[in-house]
């Protein structure tokens, strides 16, 4: 098997460009587990932790441009305040290890709708920034997915980031597996308050074929706090509102049964994992703990 280590992106890029089979690896912590198992094999592998320009993140006009290699521990230690959703699921990957290693891009490549960085990003705005030698173009994070461990990147086309609208309000994460710690999720989700422009986002995970928002459960949520004034009084929310937004959140999945939980299970913990977020997030809403809150 060749193996490519380049040390720019562009020379990333035009490798990728004469050899589209290349398989790209970061961290490797997926990569290496699909080798190892020999799930694949692919003809080369475009090492890319050479390149430094993945490898950092900075701000572009208020929002955060994420380097696709930027790893789970830098998230958690640089970006806790700015992308508190993203930073939240990040402490929930695999172990500090797996977190000193593996990045936010590479869940992105490997489009599991087990992955944990995808219902923060989706509940957040963030488009997924996507270059090939002869461009740059930026997928919205929902059109990103396209199937079970697929994506909308071609075959000549690296992940190099992802951009993220710091919500202007709270965001929470809550994810359930068969234990506390080492485990891939059997139901995740994520809630983002937007106080700015009075809009709620969700994201959730391993709840069908793609991690993919609630969009009805962010209308109905969005409506409902208007209508009440709730977003000015910041008075606690009503019992109702939130067992309505966690049903709508449940009718949005569409799980299957598989050695990790059954269908049903998934479709319960949404609704209950969905509640619990809501109301963690109104309580810090409420407290105006967050930084930058009613921006
Ligand atoms: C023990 C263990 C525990 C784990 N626990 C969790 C967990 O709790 N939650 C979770 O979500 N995941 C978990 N994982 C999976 C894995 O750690 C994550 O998916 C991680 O985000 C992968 O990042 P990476 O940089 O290691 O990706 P890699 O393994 O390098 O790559 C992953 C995929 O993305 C592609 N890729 C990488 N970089 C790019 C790029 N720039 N452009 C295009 N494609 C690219 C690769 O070709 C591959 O298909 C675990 C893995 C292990 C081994």
């Amino acid at each position: 098997m060749e193996f490519l280590a380049p040390t720019t992106l562009a020379d990333a890029l035009a490798a990728k460009a004469e050899l589209p089979d290349a398989m790209p690896i970061t961290g490797g912590t997926d990569v290496m587990v699909e080798l190892n198992f020999d799930r694949h094999r692919p003809p080369a592998l475009l090492d890319l932790t050479r390149v430094p320009e993945l490898a950092e993140w900075s701000m572009d006009d208020g929002r955060v441009r994420l380097g696709a290699g930027v790893t789970y521990t830098r998230v958690i230690e640089e970006l806790g305040a700015l992308l508190p959703g993203l930073a939240m699921a990040s402490r929930t990957v695999g172990s500090p290890q797996i977190r000193n290693r593996g990045t936010v891009g590479g869940n992105l490549g490997a489009a599991s709708p087990a992955g944990d960085a995808h219902p923060p990003l989706l509940a957040a705005e963030t488009e997924v920034e996507l270059a090939s030698a002869t461009g740059t173009r930026r997928v919205p994070i929902d059109e990103f997915y396209t199937g079970v461990k697929k994506h909308a990147g071609r075959p000549d086309e690296l992940i190099t980031a992802v951009v993220i609208t710091p919500p202007s309000g709270p965001q929470q994460f809550s994810k359930i597996g068969t234990r506390n710690a080492m485990v891939i999720s059997v139901a995740a989700v994520s809630v983002a308050l937007h106080p700015g422009r009075q809009e709620v986002g969700t994201g959730i995970g391993s709840a069908a074929p793609t991690p993919r928002r609630a969009p009805a459960a962010e209308a109905f949520l969005a409506g409902a706090l208007a209508d009440a004034g709730l977003w000015e009084s910041r008075r606690e929310l009503p019992g109702a509102l939130a067992a309505e937004f966690a049903a709508l959140v449940r009718a949005a999945g569409a799980p299957i049964d598989d050695v990790r939980g059954t269908a049903a299970y998934r479709l319960h913990a949404l609704a209950v994992m969905a509640r619990r977020a809501l109301t963690w997030a109104w309580s810090d809403y409420r407290r105006g703990t967050v930084a930058a809150q009613g921006g």
